[in-house]
């Protein structure tokens, strides 16, 4: 079963917001927030185009924005915001709209794509980044063993409960029910 990479991001938020991601026929409208976020992205890669790579510790190496991967033996597809070669290895970029501190969701999104660009583009990842749009902060992302585990891990977990069709439990942390789109859909937080 194929999923996106975004799905592992929301996985870890709640397990059920990926399940009714597929099986919930739930209209996801376009919020504030996402629009500004679009714009930001697309603002930055045009920027970016323009810089050189010593931002990112690099002297020399080819860009791609917004480069569709899709690995097959993952069962797995997304849109990485940029991928930086050099003759050794590749670094994937992940632009995010946010000042907060990354928290680890970030990182297995981002180790995700490491595992595609493996896979489909046949270079090694020993690293990637990623950049907080608002701040320009970038902030390198070893893609350690442990992160590659733990994202197969939890790509496999998904394909496993969405080919089953099972919902999982709610998630403990019951304030990120309060605004979730699927609240009417999960009686048992009310
Ligand atoms: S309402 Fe709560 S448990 Fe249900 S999908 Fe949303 S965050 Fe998860």
């Amino acid at each position: 079963m194929n999923i996106r990479v975004s799905d592992i991001k929301q996985y870890f938020y709640c397990p059920r917001v990926v399940y009714h991601t597929y099986y919930t026929p739930v209209t996801r409208p376009t919020t504030h927030p996402m629009q500004i976020g679009a714009v930001q992205h697309e603002v930055l890669s045009v920027l970016e185009r323009r810089r050189t790579l010593s931002r990112y510790g690099l002297d020399a190496g080819s860009r791609q924005f917004h480069i569709a991967l899709q690995a097959e033996s993952l069962g797995l597809s997304g849109v990485l915001d940029l991928l930086i070669q050099t003759e050794e290895e590749a670094f994937p970029v992940e632009f995010k709209s946010t000042t907060q501190r990354l928290n680890l969701n970030a990182k297995y999104q981002l180790t995700a794509y490491a595992l595609m660009v493996e896979e489909c583009l046949g270079q090694s990842v020993s690293q990637g980044f990623i950049y907080r749009i608002p701040t320009q902060r970038i902030t390198p992302v070893p893609i350690s063993e442990t992160l590659r585990r733990r994202t197969r891990d939890a790509i496999q977990q998904i394909q496993r409960m969405l080919s089953d069709e099972w919902m999982p439990p709610p998630t403990s942390q019951r304030g990120k029910c309060v605004e979730c789109e699927f609240r009417r859909f999960c009686a048992d937080v009310l």
